[in-house]
């Protein structure tokens, strides 16, 4: 790759360009069988398994999905959390020959529907308490056959024992599933040889191992289509970004879903390539994590930043030790530095920002872990790929440097298009450019930042105002926890500047005193002009929070005025 501006920062362990491996992703998995067959390869619960046990029971997988029909590029939905069968049921999925559809597992009925109907999705493997949600909506979808399995299926002697008593005061749900035709059972699956598949032959530039329904933050989601080798050589970016990590024997605590493709290759598919241990957390709760932590001690922990406010904000974080972290990536969102500088100090390892989107599987850039990073910056671009910023509605005409426009993408990682949705690619793709959507600027460094969502600037008044800019200056006032400025619609000024704010326990303080300190700190225009006080905000599975549902919520309250 030529020469870039941000190729002079880069340190000499890592490549301005890889060499890829031109195989399907699964030929991690297989490699850390050779290499570390003994090795842990999951935590779960108290359950530990070596990467020989993840592999034989992703054969067993693979080798049940071909004998209930399943053919090359059919697709196989996965709903669960965090789990030893996400793993296998993913990785199984793949040496089938099938493409993972990941759903929430916190899908309403009518989200699950549209996607499994837009997919085509033939299979469905999830967990036994979604089985009712899938039951009420699978005669209007293609799904053929149901894999069900419960969290006890990984748990250790005796909790496997008192799990369904928790689950019938968690859930109010005693779950019994029989196996059919249609349906099956994940002990019975498991009963199968591990070594009867047909493998598949996989074009890895273009088949697709995944499609990924993005967010959905704004309207209804669109599939992304990222083949083998999109998935494959984001993970290699991965490795040679944290060239530290290579050879030891890290472990990765796994608290970003695995439905979402920023956990699914930063912390699964990384980890296997690596042939290193995950922490499965099947869902976000402070106090877990912090004993987890303490207790296991990881040493990579990705995440965003809501999740590492949660940790900074609970009111026990000085009883556990936290020593064993030494490197964070956060992204999908913005990270305030506050929060960065406070996470460091408390466990003593590295926090950076990075960033990405599901159209670019996903990570582009980030800042350097070990070597020079810039504060609000989301770091330089990874190897092998490049961005530009464009100016805004124009035809890839350049903006300068430190002009704000909207960054495109370009590089091994970039999707093919979205799913049966031509119109939409063509949006997004021009010329093998990615276009994000967000606005930022580049420096002089070829270091890069974000301004924001193009579709959440807010335009008061006719001035341009950037909610992460209000939110920074939010974030530094000591009684908030966590803030959110949306614009919401206003009869004079086409729009109006709104914080939501969450307060830190204990604190106290009026919409005047927050307003006083905002006027310090910005411009009267960018000054939010109503303030509401929340005891929490609605957050998408990876802790983005949903500035669109807080205006749609806006929008509504005035409809029925
Ligand atoms: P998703 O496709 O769900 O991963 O969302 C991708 C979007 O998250 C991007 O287009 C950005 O708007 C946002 N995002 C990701 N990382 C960052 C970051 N470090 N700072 C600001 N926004 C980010």
């Amino acid at each position: 790759m030529e020469n870039k501006r941000w190729h002079n920062h880069y340190p000499n362990e890592i490549p301005t360009s890889i060499e890829y491996v031109e195989k399907p992703l699964q030929v991690f998995l297989e490699e850390s069988v050779q290499r570390h067959g003994e090795e842990k390869a999951i935590h779960f619960m108290g359950k530990e398994m070596t990467y020989n046990e993840v592999y034989s029971q992703s054969q067993k997988m693979a080798n049940y999905l071909q004998s209930l029909g399943l053919n090359k590029g059919d697709k196989v939905a996965i709903m669960l959390p965090n789990s030893p069968q996400s793993v296998i049921g993913y990785y199984g999925t793949l040496m089938a020959g099938g493409v993972v559809v990941q759903t929430n597992p916190l899908y309403t009925e009518r989200e699950l529907e549209f996607q499994l109907i837009d997919s085509e999705a033939k299979f469905i493997i999830c967990l036994d308490i979604l089985v009712p949600r899938v039951t009420n909506v699978r005669g209007r979808t293609h799904l053929e056959h149901t894999i069900v399995t419960g969290i006890k299926d990984y748990l250790p002697f005796p909790k496997n024992l008192i799990y369904p008593f928790i689950q019938k005061r968690e859930y109010n749900m005693v779950v019994k599933v029989e196996q059919t035709e249609d349906t099956h059972v994940w002990k019975h699956l498991m009963e199968m040889a591990a070594t009867d598949y047909l493998e598949p032959e996989i074009k890895p530039k273009e088949d697709l191992a995944l499609l990924q329904y993005t967010g959905g933050t704004t309207g209804n989601p669109k599939g992304v289509m990222l083949t083998h080798y999109n998935l494959v050589s984001n993970v290699q970016m991965c490795e040679a970004w944290l060239y530290k990590t290579k050879d030891s024997r890290q472990s990765t605590l796994a608290v970003l879903p695995f439905f979402h493709v920023y956990g699914m290759t930063t912390v699964m598919n990384f980890s296997v390539m690596q042939g290193s241990k995950m922490i499965l957390m099947p869902k976000f709760n402070p106090n877990d994590v912090l004993k987890t932590i303490s207790k296991e001690k990881p040493t990579l922990f990705p995440g965003a930043p809501t999740i590492y406010i949660g940790l900074l904000n609970h009111p026990d974080l000085h009883k556990y030790d936290l020593s064993s972290i030494e490197a964070c990536i956060s992204g999908s969102a913005p990270l305030p530095h506050e929060v960065q500088e406070q996470f460091e100090k408390v466990t003593g390892g590295r926090l950076v920002e990075g960033y990405g989107l599901t159209e670019s599987s996903p990570v582009t850039h980030a800042n350097f872990v070990w070597n020079k990073r810039v504060n609000g910056s989301i770091g330089v671009p990874w190897p092998d790929t490049d961005a530009k910023i464009f100016r805004a509605d124009t035809d890839l005409e350049e903006a300068d440097i430190g002009e704000v426009g909207e960054l495109a993408v370009k590089g091994p990682q970039i999707m093919k298009g979205y799913w049966k949705n031509p119109e939409e690619t063509e949006k997004v793709l021009k010329d093998g450019w990615l276009f994000t959507g967000d606005l930022g600027y580049m420096d002089e460094d070829g270091y890069f930042y974000i301004v924001d969502r193009k579709k959440d600037m807010i335009i008061a008044g006719g001035y341009n105002i950037y909610p992460r800019e209000v939110e920074e200056v939010l974030y530094e006032h000591e009684a908030i926890q966590e803030a959110v400025v949306a614009g919401i619609p206003d009869p004079y000024r086409g729009e109006t500047v709104k914080a939501y704010v969450v307060l830190k326990e204990g604190s106290n303080v009026t919409e005047d005193e927050l307003n006083a300190f905002a006027r310090e700190n910005l411009a009267a225009y960018k000054v939010p002009r109503i303030y509401e006080f929340r005891s929490e905000l609605p957050k998408t599975a990876v802790g983005k929070i949903l500035r669109r549902r807080l205006v749609d919520e806006e929008k509504e309250k005035l409809s029925k005025v």
